[in-house]
């Protein structure tokens, strides 16, 4: 992983000089991203920050997209139950099946919370992975860690489709309606500001999409 402290050219990231940890330069990453975030500039939030490293930029908000769709999700496992919603779904259009390479090597059509729960493991476990994620400095990131990062976005992408399809009411009555839409909006201008899903993909929530992102033209 190549870090920021080495890194030529001007950046707006402020840093500690000298021997600055990996995990020291993701928490200023990070910090950077919350103080664009709070400016209310989601466009500019989304922006590679001027002399960053790419992968880095990628890593970073994954993670706290990551944590943000496993709280807002948090908040609605009551009302998602294997009863509630037997199938995963966006709608009664889309269907997901879950699949990945140890269990399901066949899509299963599993619950929405069975497949969830898959998804989000399944995530952690690509985090986890020192090959993938490298934590330690001097270590680069994997030469397909745009396939993987693409992987991830389009499979975190349907847990918002699934919240908003099936339980955005619920979602309203806890007053969690405003913190959904903002964090979706964030992640779609990340989305298309790196292009990481197939617009295919984003059918479920398109109306939503072309509204959100109208919003923020004017
Ligand atoms: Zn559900």
């Amino acid at each position: 992983m190549s870090f920021l402290g080495l890194s030529s050219g001007k950046t707006k990231v402020p840093k500690k000089s000298g021997n600055v940890s990996s995990l020291q330069k993701q928490y200023l990453l990070k910090e950077y991203a919350e103080q664009t975030l709070g400016s209310g500039n989601l466009r500019l939030a989304v922006h590679l920050p001027e002399g960053e490293d790419l992968n880095e930029w990628l890593a970073v908000n994954t993670v706290d997209f990551f944590n943000q769709i496993n709280m807002l999700y948090g908040t609605i496992t009551e009302f998602c139950t294997p009863q509630d919603c037997p199938v995963m779904n966006a709608g009664p259009k889309y269907e997901y099946h879950w699949k990945d390479d140890t269990q399901f090597k066949k899509p299963a059509r599993v619950s929405a919370p069975v497949y969830v729960d898959h998804l989000m493991s399944w995530v952690q476990s690509q985090l986890d992975n020192e090959t993938i994620f490298p934590s330690k400095i001097g270590v680069d990131f994997p030469p397909d860690f745009k396939t993987v990062i693409n992987d991830i976005f389009r499979r975190l992408f349907r847990v918002y489709a699934h919240i908003y399809s099936i339980h955005f009411s619920v979602i309203v009555s806890l007053g969690e309606e405003a913190h959904l839409n903002t964090s979706f909006k964030h992640f779609i201008l990340f989305v298309k500001e790196f292009n990481l899903i197939d617009p295919k993909e984003l059918a479920p929530l398109s109306d939503l999409i072309e509204s959100l992102v109208a919003q923020l033209k004017n």
